[in-house]
């Protein structure tokens, strides 16, 4: 590992400065830890974000938006009960399928959005979720949604100093969600495929009302459905209607092939779980089966 300098403000401010004078922010340190050492990252200085007041907590305000610190663990959103809402399992979901148990007690929601892979797992279901992110910087404090905020692998919109404060997810309105992904075994495995669902129901519990979907490791970036929610508003959830919103999936998707599984094999997978995904997000919807 080669030799950096290594500071841990308390004050988010002094982190944004020596941020802005070119030093690299570290949370949980599972992806940045793993690039220092391979040498494929070669900071000056590393800022650690972990003594900051305020980047842990969750809250869900009296108008049901959910507010997530960029600190936050993957172990802590998985268990975390303001978060259990069947409108919000996607999230748990991918959260708790990251690494293993002791890279989920190390893993932050806000690593996994700024290292920008095709493969992370949480930010597929906060697209589908239509969340917003928080980013503190020198130019001051902005929000903007996560969707277009990964603009390529490894790669995000975000400027330099700047540090993504907190996650923030709408009020759900009586919507179900839920998040699956296809692996070579059970943990510790990168996604070979996933897709995460929000869906939302009419009173008559048949007809959809809102839907949105996201997928993962399909394209160079994760990715959101582009269409569904206007083709499907408004529809009976029947199976043609599930057939349809796979075929739409799969057609979104631009695998590649790699070690993990070819092309093709994703673009197949994709389709099936798209549809599970979404019957199973309608389900919820309709305050039913949570697995
Ligand atoms: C064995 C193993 C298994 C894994 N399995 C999975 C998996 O199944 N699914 C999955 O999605 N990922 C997986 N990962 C990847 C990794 O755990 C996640 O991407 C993790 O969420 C990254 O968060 P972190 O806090 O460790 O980020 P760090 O490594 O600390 O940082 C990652 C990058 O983001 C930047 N950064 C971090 N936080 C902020 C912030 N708040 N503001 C601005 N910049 C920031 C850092 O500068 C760095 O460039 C795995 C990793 C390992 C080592």
């Amino acid at each position: 590992m080669p030799r950096f300098d290594y500071q841990a403000p308390t004050d988010l401010k002094e982190a944004i400065a020596l941020l802005s004078g070119g030093a690299t922010a570290l949370a949980g340190g599972t992806d940045l830890m793993v690039k220092m050492k391979r040498g494929l990252a070669r900071p000056h200085q590393v800022v650690s974000l972990q003594r900051i007041e305020g980047l842990k907590e969750i809250v869900v305000s009296a108008n049901g938006v959910a507010r997530i610190g960029a600190l936050t663990t993957m172990a802590e959103i998985a268990r975390h009960p303001l978060l259990s809402r069947n409108s919000l399992l996607a999230l748990t979901e991918g959260a708790n399928s990251v690494g293993g148990a002791l890279i989920r007690n190390r893993a932050t929601v806000g690593g996994n959005i700024v290292n920008a892979r095709p493969c992370a797992d949480t930010v597929a279901p906060l697209l589908a979720l239509g969340a917003n992110l928080i980013i503190d910087g020198p130019g001051g404090r902005r929000t903007r949604p996560i969707e277009g905020f990964i603009t390529g692998p490894g790669k995000t919109s975000l400027l330099a100093g700047e540090i993504l404060v907190a996650v923030e997810i709408p009020p759900p309105e009586g919507s179900g969600s839920c998040y699956i992904k296809i692996t070579r075994r059970a943990v510790m495995e990168i996604t070979i495929a996933g897709c995460a669902v929000s869906a939302a129901l009419e009173r008559d519990g048949r007809t959809i009302r809102q839907v949105r979907m996201a997928l993962t490791s399909v394209a160079s970036t994760p990715l959101v459905v582009e269409g569904l929610e206007k083709r499907f508003a408004g529809r009976v959830a029947d199976d043609a209607a599930l057939q349809e919103a796979a075929a739409m999936a799969r057609q979104s998707a631009h695998p590649i092939d790699d070690h993990r599984a070819p092309a093709e094999y994703r673009s197949e997978v994709i389709e099936v779980i798209a549809r599970r995904a979404l019957r199973l997000a309608l389900e919820r919807a309709g305050g039913g089966k949570r697995k």
